[in-house]
Order: structure tokens, then sequence, then C-alpha cells
């Protein structure tokens, strides 16, 4: 049998090892997984507590409209109700705008290394993918919009950036937006927009006002500590949320994700505590590569991607015979680095010091 062009020289996606695998693997009892940006602190006390009444309805199908999410998440960011589209995940979300924006002889522009998952699903269309390097972990903006022409469907910003954790200020995106053809779908991807600080991050929902061809992503999966119940939301012009409803599966999102997300966004409180614990354990990471001479791209994010003086690939394996797993860069697409996600004090403490032992050896 004959798959699409695309699909043979894919490959599924390689999570990395479970938490299970390693302790048998190692014969260790605990393990600590800094691999993939999950909050490590969990979700607000506030679901966990309510979830337990969650077992009442679950022969029926979820609420394929999320209406009680996509109404109390549309008072929060002051937006129509059909601006909002969700998904199991944002991961779900770009593969649906791949699935409605790209096809064969359309091309994609987006940086190297960003998340994988935008050249994944564009490949699969049978859209040329366009990936323009990262300078010291930015996006090359004034590059990206020289590689875009009359055949570029979709243009990706995934600020923060995963893996290099930096973002694009406000100064370069009003420039961007303004400069980008109209016939050029935005994607601007903020898993991560909980955890920045910085004042010059740009609050992008107000720019959907003067542009309808940009979508803004966001998840319960990473400040929400959510990612195991698979939920996230795109809001755009209700043009593209049209489009992007009739390719989106009736059921895609979970009844519990749904209600989950719900209790998580009332607790800002929580959210707030998670960004002020993540900064200050992120600088004193960042306190201890400088200290040994790691250098590191800026992050404004719950992971760092650090540059090590020898194989990434090696150091985690060392780290993990240890206990704590890590991103090898070589697998995002950076040799030599590792992305580590800023775990509990406790824990980064004892990580920082068998990382230190690895480098030694
Ligand atoms: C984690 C992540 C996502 C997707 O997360 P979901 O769990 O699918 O919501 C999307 N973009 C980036 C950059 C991420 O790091």
């Amino acid at each position: 049998m004959r798959t699409k062009q695309s699909i043979p020289a894919l490959k599924p996606y390689q999570p990395g090892k479970s938490i299970d695998e390693v302790k048998k693997e190692h014969n260790l009892s605990r393990i600590v997984k800094l691999a993939s940006n999950e909050n490590v602190y969990g979700p607000s006390p506030h679901v966990i507590e309510k979830l337990g009444n969650f077992a009442q309805e679950i022969q029926l199908y979820p609420d394929g409209y999320a209406e009680k999410l996509r109404e109390r998440v549309s008072e929060y960011l002051q937006v129509d109700m059909d601006q909002l589209i969700f998904g199991a995940g944002s991961d779900e979300i770009v593969q649906m705008i791949c699935r409605t924006y790209l096809e064969a002889g359309t091309n994609t522009v987006m940086a190297h290394p960003t998340f994988p998952q935008y050249k994944h699903h564009a490949t699969v269309e049978g859209a040329e993918v366009r990936e323009v390097p990262v300078k010291d972990g930015h996006h090359q903006l004034e590059k990206m919009l020289q590689y875009i022409d009359e055949n570029t469907r979709v243009v990706w910003l995934c600020t923060p950036n995963n893996p290099t954790g930096s973002y694009i200020n406000e100064q370069e995106l009003n420039h961007f937006v303004q400069e980008c053809p109209k016939h050029v779908l935005i994607v601007i991807d903020e898993a991560y927009y909980e955890f920045v600080m910085s004042g010059d991050y740009p609050e992008t929902i107000p720019y959907l006002k003067d542009h309808e061809n940009m979508i803004i992503l966001r998840t319960f999966s990473k400040a929400y500590g959510l990612a195991g119940y698979r939920i996230g939301y795109g809001v755009g012009s209700t043009d593209i949320i049209r489009y992007l409803n009739t390719i989106r599966g009736p059921f895609n999102v979970s009844s519990i994700g749904q209600y989950a997300a719900l209790v998580a966004l009332e607790d800002q409180d929580y959210i707030e505590q998670i960004r002020q614990l993540n900064a200050k354990t992120r600088k004193q990471v960042e306190r201890f590569c400088k200290e040994n001479d790691l250098a590191y791209d800026q992050s404004e994010t719950n992971f760092l991607l650090i540059h090590l003086p020898k194989s990434g690939l090696e150091v985690s394996e060392q780290l993990l015979s240890n206990g704590f797993i890590v991103r090898p860069g070589e697998l995002l697409g950076v040799e030599q680095s590792m992305r580590v996600t800023i775990g509990k004090e406790e824990d980064m403490k004892e990580f920082t010091s068998v990382l230190q032992n690895c480098l030694q050896n």
C-alpha cells in the first residue's frame, strides 16, 4: 500500500525515556525528569481537589464546542467566543493549521531550531519548509521576511522560542507584523507566555484587532501544569477560526481537560507563584553556568539551553545514570548542548553538582 508521498521519509516523535524505564535501567529509586518543560510543581491545588468530583458523565462525549471554557477564556482574554479554538494541546492546533493552509506548491517559514512540530506537520502536507537559523537563540526576523514570497502561507514565531528560551520583543514584533505580507498567516506560539517577566515582551492579543492574518497559540500544558490532559487553544480572527473548525475533530478535547483548564485558569495567584519560583531557580542555575564557564541562551522560560564542552548525548547519558532526565541538544538541532527544565530548587542544587562531576570526567 502506498502512503502520501511525504510520509516514508518521516519518523514518529521520539519521546524522552520514561521515569519507569530509567529507574529499571539504572537501578535507581528516584528520578527527576527535566526533559519536557512540564510544571515540576504540578497544577493548582484547586485542580487536584476538584477533579475528585469528575467521575460523573464520563460515558458522554465531551462538549465539542467547549462552551464553559470558551466563555471563561473569552472573558479572560477580552476576545469574542468565535475567535477561539481548542485543541488536544496546542500541538493539535499546529496540526490543524498545517492541514488547513499548507499543501504541495506552498512554503512555510520558521526559525531553526524551533518547536519541531511545525516542520513535521508542514512536511506531511507536502509544503516546502524554509528554515532561518536563530542568532544567539533569537529569531532573525529580517531574514525570515526575506524568505517570504507569494507562495508562503504560514510563518511561525515561537516566542519564547523552544529550545532556546529567548523571546521577540515588542519593537521587533511591531516591525515584523507591519512588513509581513497580508497573504501570510502569522502564527505566534506562546506556550511559555506565563513565565516571561520582561517588560518589553508584547501582549499580542490586542494585535488581533488590526491583523486579520494572525493566530496566537497558548497551552495549559506548561505553567498551568495540565500536560497530561492535553488542552491548548488558538486565538485569531473569526475567519481563521472558522476554517480551522472545518477540519477539527468533533470531540477533540476531553471533558476532563476542559474542566481542569477551567479550574486552573481561575487560580492566577498560583500561576504568579510558579512564575516567581521558576525565575528564582533559573537564576541559580544561570549563576552555576557562569561560575563554570558554561554558555547558555538567554531564557525567559522554565528551561535553559546550556552549551557544553562535549556531546550533549554523552552528558545526558551521564546525567541519566545519576537519575536526571534532560533533552540532549543534538536531538533538537543544537550540537554540544542540552535543554534542561528548571526543576525545584533542591533538585536543581543536586543537578548542578552532578553536572559538575559529569563535566570533570
Ligand atoms: C510544549 C509546547 C507546545 C505544545 O504543548 P501542548 O502540550 O501540545 O499544548 C507548543 N509549542 C511549544 C513551543 C512548546 O514548547
